[in-house]
């Protein structure tokens, strides 16, 4: 008795549980061919970095916690801005803490939007100068800039899909 009521009684409740989604309507993504819109300030998995907007001030390399950031600048200045000659960002080491955007005093470093950019050799995920900057493929993410973020498309979450079927 004593048994049952220690293992039976669980493994009925359990079962109770189990027929119960059974019998709900399933509600999933198909992901990779459909995909849910992610959250507007999304700290993905690389940065964005504008040319045009960039000082070469470094503040962002200074703001680093990881080093992750390289910038070289010629020593002379031009329109109150120093050439950059490179801008290397390593996102092996980022951990997205999204300083080096908070820090930056021209709005010329975003965080990316996107979310799936592992690579297979550690070489592929060091990106220098062109491959940073934004486009099409690369969208930056709202995070720490507010108007940015109400622009793109609002969150989508699979507890809405749930709630449309009922
Ligand atoms: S803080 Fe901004 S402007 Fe200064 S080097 Fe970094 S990205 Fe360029
Ligand atoms: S998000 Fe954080 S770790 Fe990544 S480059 Fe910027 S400051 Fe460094």
């Amino acid at each position: 008795m004593l048994k049952f009521k220690r293992y039976g009684l669980g493994i009925i409740k359990g079962m109770t549980v189990t027929l119960r989604q059974l019998l709900r309507h399933p509600t999933v993504v198909q992901y990779p061919e459909q995909r849910l819109n992610t959250s507007r300030r999304i700290r993905g998995n690389e940065l964005i970095w504008s040319r045009q907007r960039c000082t070469g001030c470094a503040t962002c390399a200074k703001a680093c916690p990881q080093g992750a950031i390289e910038i070289v600048t010629a020593t002379d200045m031009k329109d109150n801005k120093f050439a950059v000659e490179k801008y290397r960002v390593d996102t092996g080491y980022c951990i997205q803490c999204g300083l080096c955007v908070e820090a930056c005093p021209y709005d010329a470093v975003f965080l990316g939007s996107s979310y799936e950019r592992a690579q297979y050799r550690r070489g592929d995920v060091v990106q220098t100068d062109d491959a940073l900057l934004e486009s099409a493929d690369r969208p930056a993410s709202g995070y720490f800039h507010p108007r940015l973020a109400q622009k793109m498309p609002e969150q989508t979450l699979l507890i809405d899909k749930i709630n449309e079927k009922r």
